[in-house]
């Protein structure tokens, strides 16, 4: 009964675990050989193989054991079987009766256990195909395919999350919206799937230059997010700063073309607007953006003081 309840929960696995399989076999061979016991002394009083036709049914029925290792299991069980009772029986006609109804009950046991392994796989596969899918779905909810980095969504998700937690620390955070500048050129001059690169690169170039607590997002087109949590407007616009020296030094290069990028930025703090349109969140360092980008572009900008909500 103890194997029984332990060995249950292997119904439940996804994963192949040692200690149930040691467990598992175990409790096999000890049903299996308590059942051969019995029926061997038990043909001392009066012939009887019904503890070995329960045993292999249990055996059957309840332990994952894969069909060919059942098969080994089951003639194993069986010549041990047919040995064992030759020396407690006398009768040669009962004995040869009893040696073939084992035949039927490792028969019986055999087809339970393909029965139950096939079952069991199925669902196993099953489950696995579905987690597989499951995370292939939050992937491509939460992130952006060409640079893998966490989508407007996830951002969202992010920035609910920091506003909470700065409401009990009392930290303030950064965005700093970041937009190539003239992109519109590069596809132009070199193609779409050029731009593809580009960006990618970009994307692997951010999240190497930020801290493990930031979040790098991107926000649509060439256009990035960067989430800072603990970090204050002043660090914000430092980080920034070093940031669109590294873009401007960088070399980007694609085969033989080798190019040098700018961007600009827009730095402000994230407030706590209260509502549940996230966008507002954004409305500052997007005007900061504009303003860079009007003042001439590869530069950073602030909207410090304004204090809208
Ligand atoms: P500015 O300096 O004012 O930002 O100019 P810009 O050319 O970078 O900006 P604009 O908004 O005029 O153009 C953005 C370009 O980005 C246009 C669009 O084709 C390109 N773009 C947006 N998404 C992708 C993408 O996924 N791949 C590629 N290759 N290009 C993209
Ligand atoms: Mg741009
Ligand atoms: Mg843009």
């Amino acid at each position: 009964m103890a194997f029984f309840f332990i060995t249950r929960k292997l119904k439940d696995r996804t994963e192949p675990n040692t200690t149930m399989f040691i467990l598992q076999y175990t409790a096999v061979i000890v049903v299996l050989a308590s059942g051969i016991a019995i029926v061997t002394f038990d043909q001392l009083v009066t012939t009887n193989i019904t503890p070995f036709l329960l045993s292999c049914i249990v055996t059957g029925a309840v332990f994952l054991i894969r069909p060919l290792i059942s098969f080994i299991v089951y003639l194993i069980s069986y010549l041990a079987y047919y040995y064992l009772i030759a020396l407690t029986i006398i009768d040669q006609q009962v004995l040869l009766s009893n040696q073939i109804n084992g035949i039927t009950a490792v028969g019986i046991a055999f087809l339970l256990s393909i029965i139950t392994w096939h079952y069991n796989y199925t669902n196993i596969i099953q489950k696995r195909r579905i987690e597989i899918q499951q995370k292939q779905l939050e992937r491509m909810a939460y992130y952006d395919s060409l640079t893998d980095l966490p989508n407007r969504r996830l951002l969202d998700k992010v920035i609910k999350e920091e506003m909470s937690s700065m409401k009990h620390n009392g930290h303030e955070a950064v965005i700093i919206i970041l937009d190539i500048d003239n992109f519109k050129n590069i596809n132009d001059t070199y193609g779409h799937l050029v731009g593809d690169i580009i960006l990618r690169q970009m994307a692997g170039f951010l999240k190497s230059n930020v801290r493990e607590t930031d979040t790098v997002s991107r926000f649509g087109g060439e256009e990035f997010i960067i989430l800072m949590p603990e970090t204050s407007l002043e660090e914000g616009y430092a980080f920034a700063e070093r940031l669109r020296k590294l873009i401007m030094e960088k070399r980007f290069i694609v085969g033989s073309i080798t190019l040098q990028i700018t961007a600009s930025f827009g730095v402000s703090l994230l407030t706590d607007t209260n509502s549940q349109n996230l966008k507002d969140c954004y409305i500052f360092a997007d005007k900061a953006l504009y303003v860079a980008k009007k003042g001439g572009k590869n530069r950073v900008e602030t909207v410090e003081g304004i204090k809208v909500f």
